[in-house]
């Protein structure tokens, strides 16, 4: 039996009359776009995370889509984030005509770094004519937030928007807060391979405020107003279906379960890490928790990572790079004129990093001849 990096199977075998049971419901009453289990999963969600209001929607990227729509992002307004991160959180800040203002990573975390979010905001108001700061948007990598006591009142006190891209930390807390609850808007994904994830696309927002709230399902379905043919102003196709819903209302059940499963792995990885010369697992700062979406490790160097993956390979364990190129040196972002050197941390974490196999039900047994293997 090899192991799988994310094992979907398992989890399926744990809920599979639920998982049946809610995708006949559909098939039943037939209401494939907007049925009843859209409505039940956002309650469910908003209560989960102690947010008022959740809004469904077709994935991770379409909601902080939304959320940067809803929010009014345009042409001329900058958006800080961070390079190291999955293109999407960057790419809509662009679809939108804004521009994307990158700022470096915090060593440990790979969370992006306050003190260089400030010189960045600061940069951006005193030497940027063509640009008005208008936000944030921070990234919870790998299901750690953010270190969001630095970054709310920098935030704050500068007059910008905090959008959470919560994508890979849906169900972590920050000192006991939902990440969902943090900023004016939480985006989250459903990705299947996201720590909560559909049998698809889906996503969702979070949002406190009554207006955005109001915004957002407007421009869900095409900016629409008191009905689907009275149309306040431009929006998009971004609904979840009613069979991911079912499928998510299903899964909900066991995943505060899963979160805890998750954490005994984590550690058990972090004691086996700690006999593996070069290597340093990752950590989380006491008062969080995060919900391991990847389980990232640091190698010594890139010829160091290039054998212990190549260890991985032979003895068939899968592993990954997140992200073996930061955004700031992608061709698509090449137009912002960024080049190598200009974002030290991110390069270097891109240049050591890799992912072994993380999940809520990886056995202790299976850890071990996962790190057997890389030690060699
Ligand atoms: C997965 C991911 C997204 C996009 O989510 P999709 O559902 O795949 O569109 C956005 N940001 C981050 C950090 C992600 O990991």
């Amino acid at each position: 039996m090899s192991i799988p990096f994310i094992d979907l199977k398992t989890q399926y075998r744990q809920i599979e009359d639920q998982i049946k049971n809610n995708i006949e419901g559909v098939l039943e009453h037939g209401a494939y776009v907007m049925g009843p289990e859209i409505g039940e999963l956002e309650t469910t969600l908003a209560k989960y995370t102690g947010v008022s209001h959740a809004v469904s929607c077709s994935s991770g990227t379409d909601a902080l889509l939304m959320a940067l729509m809803a929010l009014g992002v345009g042409p001329g307004d900058a958006v800080f984030t961070t390079p190291f991160t999955f293109i999407a959180t960057a790419e809509v800040v662009a679809l939108l005509g804004a521009t994307p203002i990158f700022v470096d990573i915090d060593p440990v975390t790979f969370n992006i770094d306050a003190d260089d979010l400030r010189r960045k905001i600061r940069d951006v108001k005193e030497n940027r004519t063509d640009l008005k700061a208008r936000g944030v948007i921070t990234v919870d990598l790998f299901g750690q937030p953010a270190d969001y006591d630095a970054i709310e009142p920098l935030v704050h006190n500068s007059g910008l928007f905090l959008v959470v891209d919560a994508a890979q930390s849906f169900g972590a807390t920050y000192k006991g807060r939902s990440v969902c609850s943090l900023g004016d808007l939480a985006c989250t994904s459903f990705f299947p391979a996201k720590p909560l994830g559909c049998y698809g696309d889906g996503g969702m927002v979070f949002a406190r405020n009554e207006a955005l709230h109001k915004l957002l399902v407007s421009i869900r379905v095409h900016g629409m107003g008191k009905d689907r043919y009275d149309n306040d102003r431009l929006g998009l196709t971004a609904r979840m279906d009613s069979m991911q819903a079912a499928v998510l209302l299903a899964k909900f059940g066991i995943f505060p379960g899963e979160i805890e499963k998750r954490q005994e792995v984590a550690a058990r990885y972090a004691e086996l890490l700690s006999e593996v010369d070069g290597l340093t697992p990752p950590s989380v700062p006491e008062g969080n928790v995060s919900v391991w979406a990847q389980y990232c490790v640091l190698a010594r160097d890139t010829e160091q990572r290039t054998e212990v993956m190549e260890r991985l390979a032979e003895a068939s364990i899968p592993s990954g790079i997140y992200y073996p190129k930061p955004l700031h040196l992608q061709k698509a972002f090449a137009y912002l004129g960024y080049k190598l050197g200009d974002f030290p941390v991110s390069e270097d974490a891109a240049s050591r990093i890799f992912a072994l196999p993380m999940h809520p039900y990886l056995t202790a047994e299976d850890q071990e001849t996962i790190v057997k293997a890389l030690k060699g």
